[in-house]
């Protein structure tokens, strides 16, 4: 019994881990199908569409009874679009980006895509098309390679070290002992916090999903860096339906709207502009921003 219970223990330490962090959901809930909080209900469709519209209407949510998160989140993002959302820590910002892949079902409201409430989709056609680099990647104890490829599992290695490229991360993969062979994770090489989204980053690139959520992405990369892939950022988002959630309002001046949210409500919405000119809280942050870091702007 004991020999049962040791791997039990250790899925459900997993489950916690990655759960919290919200990464490699894929994987944990194909190993854990059983845990899952939400399933896929009878009569389910799949997604199947390279242009998805996200609709958030009405929506209320809280992670237990007691706490409400999220009060009455209303908006679109129209297919191709990039949504920005700013806020201090703790508004409800990654709450989004959870609801969005479907990690948890809303507690009032609906979200759509393209019309339809997530929850009459499969949950694996729905994830299939969404890439999310969160804001703590969680490796798996295998290969930089593998860590990379699982984006797309039936890419070629031509694609893989393309992808990496374009996350900037090839260089530094090249210069590891055994490249790309280099285990990681827990277990082997622990990579810095910017490593680690970088190779999310070049994950996502290699999934080339329709909708894309990026969740302070590159907060951990120094600005020179950050820099140099929110360049491939914004080439990967053209045309593709995008949330961002940013820490450096330098990031998302251009983004097709921007809602500033705090304690789970949106208090501000417009373009980066508009914003500005409204003299509310973004306008400050934006303030704030330019004077703690002027380079960066
Ligand atoms: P943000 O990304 O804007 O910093 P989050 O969406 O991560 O905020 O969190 C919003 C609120 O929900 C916070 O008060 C946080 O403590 C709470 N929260 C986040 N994850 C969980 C969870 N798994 N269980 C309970 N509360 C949570
Ligand atoms: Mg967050």
């Amino acid at each position: 019994l004991t020999q049962l219970y040791a791997p039990l223990n250790f899925l459900g330490f997993v489950y916690r881990e990655i759960k919290h962090s919200l990464a490699d959901m894929e994987r944990m809930f194909r190993l854990l199908d059983a845990g899952a909080e939400v399933g896929d209900a009878s009569g389910a469709k799949p997604l199947a569409t390279r242009a998805a519209s996200v609709e958030f209407r009405s929506v209320d949510f809280g992670y237990d009874a007691k706490r409400q998160i999220l009060f009455d989140m209303n908006f679109t993002i129209p297919a191709g679009q990039t949504l920005a959302v700013v806020g201090s820590s703790g508004a409800g910002k990654s709450t989004l980006s959870r609801l969005m892949f479907r990690f948890y079902d809303v507690g009032g409201g609906a979200i759509r895509v393209n019309g339809t409430d997530i929850r009459e989709l499969t949950q694996d056609s729905l994830r299939s098309h969404i890439g999310i680099v969160p804001q703590d990647t969680v490796l798996f104890n295998d290969s930089i390679y593998y860590n990379i490829a699982y984006g797309r599992p039936d890419a070629t290695r031509d694609e893989v070290i393309d992808a990496a490229r374009s996350a900037h991360i090839h260089d530094f993969v090249m210069g590891l002992p055994d490249g790309y062979d280099t285990q990681v994770g827990e277990r082997g090489l622990k990579l810095s916090g910017g490593e680690k989204q970088r190779v999310a980053i070049a994950r996502t690139i290699l999934k080339n999903p329709p909708i894309l959520i990026f969740d302070e992405a590159t907060s951990a990369l120094d600005s020179r860096t950050e820099k140099a892939i929110q360049a491939e950022l914004a080439h990967i988002s053209a045309n593709r339906t995008t949330l961002i959630i940013a820490h450096r309002l330098s990031t998302i001046v251009d983004a097709d709207r921007i809602l500033v949210m705090d304690g789970g409500r949106v208090i501000e919405s417009g373009s980066h502009r508009e914003l500005v000119d409204q003299k509310g809280r973004y306008a400050e942050m934006w303030r704030l921003q330019q004077e703690s870091e002027p380079e960066a702007v």
